[in-house]
C-alpha cells in the first residue's frame, strides 16, 4: 500500500533489522525498543488490523504468532508478551498490523 511504512520495510525500500522471515511474515527490531527484545512481526500483505488479517488470511495470522514464538526462543526467552495495538486510542501508530514481541525484562499488568 502506497505510503505505508511497513509495506516499505517488507519491500526492502525502508531499512530495518530483520531477524526472521517466513513465506507470509517478516520480523524486525523495533526502532524504539521497550524491552531488551522488542521485535515487530508483520504480514507481508497490508492489513490495517489484526482482525482484518485474521478474517482475510488466517494462515498469515497464525504465522505471526508462530514467528514471534520462534524469535523469542531464538533469543533465549521462555517468557514474553505479545501485543496488537488496535486503533489510535489503544496506541496504534502504524496502520499495517503488527504483533509486538516484548521480552527480556519483567512485565507489569495492566499495561499503560
Ligand atoms: P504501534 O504504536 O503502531 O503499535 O507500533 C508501531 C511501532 O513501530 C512502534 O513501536 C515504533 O517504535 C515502531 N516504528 C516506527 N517507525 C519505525 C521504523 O521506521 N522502523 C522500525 N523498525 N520501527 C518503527
Ligand atoms: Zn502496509
Amino acid at each position: 500500500m502506497e505510503g505505508c511504512l511497513f509495506c516499505g520495510i517488507v519491500a526492502g525500500d525502508v531499512e530495518s533489522d530483520v531477524v526472521h522471515a517466513t513465506e507470509r511474515t517478516i520480523a524486525f527490531r523495533d526502532v524504539d525498543p521497550q524491552a531488551p527484545t522488542h521485535v515487530l512481526v508483520v504480514p507481508r500483505d497490508h492489513y490495517a488490523s489484526a482482525a482484518a488479517l485474521a478474517a482475510g488470511d488466517p494462515q498469515a495470522s497464525a504465522e505471526l504468532v508462530t514467528t514471534a514464538a520462534a524469535v523469542a526462543a531464538a533469543e533465549g526467552h521462555d517468557d514474553y508478551r505479545l501485543v496488537f495495538n488496535t486503533g489510535a486510542g489503544a496506541g496504534q501508530t502504524v496502520f499495517h498490523t503488527h504483533l509486538h514481541l516484548l521480552a527480556g525484562r519483567s512485565m507489569t499488568w495492566p499495561p499503560g
